[in-house]
């Protein structure tokens, strides 16, 4: 990721430090204060809840409270619709203040009515959901007009001096070219993008458009070869022209040019549940605090070829800090990568043998269950409010 330089000295400090200790180190926070959405795209895992559950926020107090908890350098805050939070701001501001890299993950529709409540830094980024092009944005939050309000709110956000990235996912009916059409566009405009195949949640209202490995390896090969074609010079390797914030050794992955286990503990999520076993994506139970998750959590019973639900897994919060650590611990593979772009031809590396994974569990309806019972027991006016109006 092209940070500015403190930030991105302190991120860079803080992984070195943490590869030198050894163990398991998380790099980047991933909070979700809320799980509201003005949105309801078909291929979110994150919003199917009963209201009581929507209601809830995560306080200014719990949102510092898991930064100086984790000791992460950075924080991705995502949601449901972290606009919709009323203390947004503050908490924003409390990250700056600690000299945390805040990214702040948003679908810009509210992006115009709450910019100014924002200012620009060297530790903020605004990440903007957008998913392709506008067709393609379009049906993966089934809202049109959404892709001109987010490509709008890039041009607002970058006029008044703010970094603005773009976060994109990835599904089975992307197609090569518009996307590299998409990835040239985010480059003319000098916006990153963070691409992630999505993960198949078991939750979602769209079952149909999720990336198996197999499919997600050809469709990145063959989408990097097109920024090689078109954009890179002679002896540059795939997509090497087009501007990523994920490591080159992570696009080798999704290549298929590399066979990587997960670090979900690289990118930890504190939800509004609290602590979430084992990652951002599969939800099996939650902890109080960030030493439980760690030293509680059995971590061999999770990830590709141990776990049904893991089996289509390559996101970017479970192999990212994979990706980090073989940059640490083999910084001549990032080296290599660096400067022959991501091969796109040729044979690909083995991948993990699935037939073993131990079977999925259903855990859903067991903790919306026990989460309403702590908001009766907590807040029962705002528990009989939600359910009134349910
Ligand atoms: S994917 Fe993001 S924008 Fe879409 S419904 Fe889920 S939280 Fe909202
Ligand atoms: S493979 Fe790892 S990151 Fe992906 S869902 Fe499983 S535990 Fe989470």
């Amino acid at each position: 990721m092209s940070l500015p330089l403190a930030p991105a000295l302190r991120i860079a400090g803080h992984a070195i430090s943490s590869q030198i200790k050894g163990g398991k180190y998380p790099l980047v926070l991933m909070l979700e204060p809320l799980l509201r959405c003005n949105l309801a795209c078909p291929g979110c895992g994150k919003i199917d809840y009963p209201d009581a559950i929507l209601n809830r926020r995560l306080s200014v107090e719990e949102c510092m409270a898991a930064i100086e908890e984790s000791g992460a350098p950075a924080v991705s805050i995502a949601g449901g619709e972290p606009l919709l939070h009323r203390d947004m701001p503050k908490i924003v501001e409390g990250y700056i203040a600690r000299k945390k890299f805040v990214i702040l993950c948003t679908n810009a529709l509210l992006l115009k009515k709450k910019i100014n409540d924002y200012k620009p830094s060297s530790y903020f980024t605004w990440s903007i959901h957008l998913d392709g092009d506008k067709a393609m944005h379009d049906k993966a939050v089934d809202q049109e007009g959404t892709y001109d309000v987010a490509l709008e709110a890039i041009h607002l956000a970058k006029s008044k001096g703010f970094r603005v990235q773009v976060n994109c996912t990835v599904f089975n009916d992307a197609k090569p070219e518009s996307m590299a059409k998409f990835l040239d566009l985010m480059t003319s405009l000098d916006v990153e993008v963070t691409i992630s195949p999505g993960y198949a949640y078991e939750r979602a209202a769209d079952q149909e458009h999720f990336l198996n490995r197999e499919k997600t390896k050809n469709l990145f090969r063959d989408l990097l070869k097109r920024g090689a074609a078109k954009n890179a010079k002679p002896g540059e390797g795939g997509g090497k022209a087009w501007k990523f914030t994920n490591s080159p050794l992570f696009l080798d992955f999704l290549a298929g040019n590399r066979s990587y286990e997960c670090t979900p503990w690289s990118m930890p999520l504190r939800t509004v549940f609290g602590w979430q076993k084992p990652c951002y994506l599969v939800g099996e139970g939650y902890v109080e605090t960030f030493a439980e998750l760690m030293e509680g959590t059995d971590w061999d019973q999770y990830g590709v070829g141990k776990y049904e639900k893991c089996s289509n897994c390559m996101v970017h919060c479970g192999f990212e800090g994979t990706a980090a650590k073989e940059g640490l611990t083999r910084p001549w593979e990032f080296i290599k990568v660096g400067m022959q772009g991501i091969r796109t031809d040729g044979p690909m590396a083995p991948d993990i043998d699935l037939s073993n994974a131990r079977k999925a569990q259903d855990v859903h309806a067991t903790q919306v269950e026990a989460e309403l019972e702590k908001i009766k027991i907590s807040d029962p006016e705002g528990y009989a409010r939600a359910t009134r109006a349910a």
